[in-house]
């Protein structure tokens, strides 16, 4: 009987097809999972017992903004601590390559703090990411933001001229080349909010060569969401690409319940052209403090002011209480800062997450001082509230948004399923109690239930730490496409 380097033993199999359970030995030998067979049957010099645990593939999640997070905190324990061993990172149209300049300003500073984890080429980039030998994996989009900030100097008020366009158009070519999976817009922040459909659709063209997906922030997710949907769908199509819509959600009191028109609008569009979109499973989004977005917040939570420290986790209404001013003139005094606002409907974000076109990302920002929740309880939020709770969907279609069907929307080959040949990206977790412990109140919170997590066979986390694993790579297109084809 051949002997591997790990077994894990006597575990119940959700492979990430969405299979029932069934209950394995699995083998891993080097980086790659080696085999899957009755239990009992497998020998391997380290054994990890299963026993009462469920045995998935490590998650993905397909919506981050941990770029340089890979960087600066190779161990990722916010993301390691779910379960996930891999990010899709350079989403909402910010990424940090390629970046030709040298200032960090207010939306860059969502994803970036040290301005030398910038690169002006994707192949640099991806080698900063190899080098730093992160924890976990990471797949990464260009952002059309990002290359509108090379290109159009400070003057973003404006749709790009042909000249710029092609400049843009050359630079994501450039990056795709190199190892980019895709492009990413955020035609809602200002940085990108005046480009025309058409010069977006003419940047997205490398795509289609390529193979790169298109992921998109709408231009709007609330009153006009409906005509944000067709521009998605109009840049997806003539780019020749694939798209994942971003965060999917109704956001403002106004608009909730509008699930029921946009999700069989998604339904109809899948059978078009190929169309998915990711969720996360909560009522509150996040991002840089606007002071146009304060209306349509139910309440609003500050993650980080540069300006005025101390104001992580407080609510902005009572910070303008103190300061005895409206919450849009205390906005101004503390900016810049980042926030939390609460604008969806619960029956919303189920029935978008239930939807067959649904995957599962965090879009947690990883440097913010009192961070949104999701950051560090997506994933066994999803597992522990969504479905063993509430019954959403069954275990193993939860384990399915998170791995295979994401892995196979960003071209992620090998990745996503517990099977011979994939990589040996494991998560192993006890189904009974695994549940988020991150709230809006304490969100720097490990997950509970997550019992062991590697990645490209190393151990990433292991009773509630970081294990010593750190075998995570840049993922890179061309290696993917290979991996497609072996
Ligand atoms: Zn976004």
């Amino acid at each position: 009987m051949a002997s591997y380097d790990i077994v894990i033993r006597n575990g119940q199999v959700a492979d990430g097809t969405g299979k029932k359970l069934f209950a394995a030995d699995v083998a891993l030998r080097g980086d790659r999972i080696a085999a899957v067979e009755a239990p009992g049957t497998l020998k391997g010099d380290n054994e990890i017992d299963a026993r009462g645990k469920v045995v998935a593939p490590g998650f993905i999640d397909v919506h981050t903004h941990d770029d340089t997070a890979l960087i600066d905190n190779p161990t990722m324990a916010m993301k390691a601590s779910q379960g996930v061993t891999t990010v899709v990172c350079g989403n909402c149209g910010l990424s940090a390559a390629p970046y030709l300049r040298s200032d960090i300003g207010h939306f860059m500073s969502l994803m970036v703090k040290k301005p030398e984890n910038t690169s002006k080429s994707f192949a640099e980039f991806a080698g900063k990411v190899d080098a730093a030998r992160p924890a976990i994996n990471g797949a990464f989009l260009i952002g059309h933001a990002t290359l509108r900030l090379n290109t159009m100097g400070d003057d973003l008020g404006r749709t790009a001229t042909a000249g710029e366009i092609a400049t843009m158009r050359d630079l994501l070519d450039q990056s795709l080349e190199q190892g980019a999976i895709g492009m990413s817009s955020g035609l809602f922040y200002a940085a990108a909010n005046a480009a025309s459909t058409d010069e977006v659709a003419d940047v997205a063209r490398p795509l289609g060569k390529w193979g790169g997906v298109y992921t998109a922030h709408m231009r709007d997710e609330g009153d006009d969401i409906l005509k944000a949907m067709d521009e998605t769908f109009e840049i997806g199509r003539r780019a020749g690409a694939s798209i994942i819509v971003s965060h999917h959600k109704c956001s403002g009191r106004s608009n909730f319940g509008r699930m029921k028109e946009t999700l069989p609008k998604f339904s109809e569009a899948m059978k078009q052209q190929e169309i998915a979109f990711d969720v996360y499973p909560y009522v509150a989004g996040s991002t840089i403090l606007r002071s146009d977005m304060l209306e349509r917040a139910e309440k609003v939570l500050i993650t980080w002011s540069d300006k005025v420290p101390g104001m992580g986790g407080r609510d902005l209404k009572e910070i303008a209480a103190e300061m005895g001013c409206s919450m849009r003139e205390a906005a101004d005094r503390i900016q810049p800062a980042g926030a939390i606002y609460f604008m969806m409907d619960e029956k919303d974000v189920q029935s978008a997450m239930a939807h067959p076109g649904a995957m599962i990302g965090s879009d947690g920002i990883p440097f913010d001082v009192h961070p949104h929740p999701r950051l560090w309880g997506t994933f066994p939020r999803v597992l522990g509230h969504y479905s063993r709770e509430l019954k959403l969907f069954p275990l193993e279609d939860a384990v399915r948004r998170m791995t295979s069907y994401s892995a196979q929307r960003f071209g992620l080959a090998k990745r996503g399923e517990v099977k011979p040949g994939f990589y040996a990206d494991i998560c192993v977790f006890d189904p009974a109690t695994v549940i988020d412990t991150a709230t809006f109140e304490k969100p720097i919170s490990a997950a509970k239930g997550i019992d062991v997590v590697l990645c490209n066979g190393a151990v990433v986390w292991r009773d509630g730490k970081p294990g010593r694993g750190r075998a995570g790579r840049a993922l890179r297109r061309q290696d993917l496409q290979k991996e497609a084809k072996a």
